[in-house]
């Protein structure tokens, strides 16, 4: 043990410590090495990665950008911001753009909660909404789920003088769980003006067109309204982590002051650029992960195991004793993501991969019931 296990942990106030860190989805290349596999023959679908990889146009343009490396990035993000405003009719600055959207969520968090505030959010939601509100301090205030997601009476009734954030995904992560867009609608004009809500919609791109809204025109409504997107899942560029949050000028000009300088780099404003113009590979996108969701789906009625209905590129699948299912799993080279850090300990949570991706998921979990 060094000197620092003993003293340094010690130093940290006790929030810091008190943080469940994020467990991320096993990386190929580790498995490949913990089993001696071919990472060629590892089927990944632990993170609601693209499986179509990224939008051509967006690899061509984050090697052309490439080249100038040796250059800090536009911290500002003019291009990008222009287009995004200009596509989503808003101004720029109503615009902020994050390392991830997960950058957004957490410049929220340190821009609006500190000791002694409150941020609210739901049983079974994305986990950096706790670790985000416990950085910062923050009490967090966890709603017991309905149906696995969101209850927003109850987080409604959560709500209290010291809250200062409330959190909402929409499809939810790792549920997959929707709701009307007409409900949280209605929720926000209850949504008292001391409380942000941050509203995650990090899967929109995979929502069938009958229930997509246009959330960005509440934005002139609701001046406590965060609205968060990202280029990592159905633009395919989880890797070069680019995302962004909408919100009214003075929320934007809040989470700019505490944004680290730079934080978006070069390629990566690049390939998002680009992918906007790709619209095709969005829909192929989109297309894919509706026949792959509906293969997954009947795969797993056939072997008589539970889900979660979802409107996300992934499905909570009940397979009971999760631990050791994944475990087999692995042993096969297949890669699920296990949720029980969740309280989701008979849950796994499968993302939408490719046909034959899919097939190798359901043959390897037959093989292991
Ligand atoms: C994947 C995901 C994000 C996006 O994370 P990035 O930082 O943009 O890669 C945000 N929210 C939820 C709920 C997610 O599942």
């Amino acid at each position: 043990m060094s000197a620092c296990d003993t003293t340094c942990s010690g130093l940290a106030p006790p929030h810091v410590r008190a943080i469940a860190r994020y467990l991320p989805g096993k990386p190929i290349a580790e498995l490949a090495r913990e089993l001696g596999l071919n990472e060629a023959d590892i089927v990944k679908l632990a993170s609601n990665e693209n499986p179509l990889g990224p939008s051509p146009l967006a690899l061509a343009a984050a090697q052309d950008a490439l080249y100038d490396m040796a250059l800090y990035p536009d911290g500002a993000g003019f291009a990008l911001k222009a287009k995004l405003a200009a596509k989503l009719g808003i101004a720029a600055d109503q615009l902020v753009l994050g390392n991830g959207s997960n950058d957004v969520l957490d410049m929220a968090a340190r821009a609006f909660l500190t000791a002694g505030t409150s941020a609210v959010y739901a049983q079974y939601a994305f986990a950096v909404y706790p670790i985000a509100t416990q950085t910062a301090g923050a009490q967090g205030i966890a709603v017991a789920a309905k149906d696995y997601g969101h209850d927003l009476a109850a987080m409604r009734a959560a709500i209290r003088d010291d809250t200062r954030v409330l959190w909402i995904a929409n499809p939810n992560n790792p549920t997959g769980t929707f709701l009307p867009w007409a409900e949280i609608e209605a929720f926000l004009e209850t949504v008292p003006p001391h409380v942000l809500v941050v509203l995650d919609e990090a899967y929109g791109e995979y929502l069938p067109p009958a229930a997509r809204c246009d959330t960005t025109a509440w934005l002139a409504r609701f001046p406590n309204l965060l609205i968060t997107r990202t280029f990592s899942k159905a633009y395919g560029l989880a890797g070069l982590r680019v995302g962004y949050g909408l919100g009214s000028a003075a929320i934007i000009d809040l989470l700019n002051r505490v944004r680290h300088p730079f934080n978006v780099n070069a390629p990566a404003l690049a390939a998002a650029e680009a992918a906007l113009d790709d619209t095709e590979f969005l829909e192929r996108s989109y297309a894919l992960n509706t026949a792959g969701m509906a293969q997954l789906v009947a795969g797993l009625a056939d072997l008589n195991i539970e889900i979660v209905p979802s409107k996300g590129n992934f499905l909570l699948a009940k397979v009971g004793d999760a631990a050791r299912i994944n475990t087999e799993l692995l042993k096969r080279g297949i890669i699920v993501r296990p949720v029980a850090n969740y309280g989701l300990p008979e849950f796994l949570r499968v993302s939408v991969g490719l046909a034959g991706q899919n097939a190798r998921f359901l043959d390897a979990l037959k093989a292991c019931l």
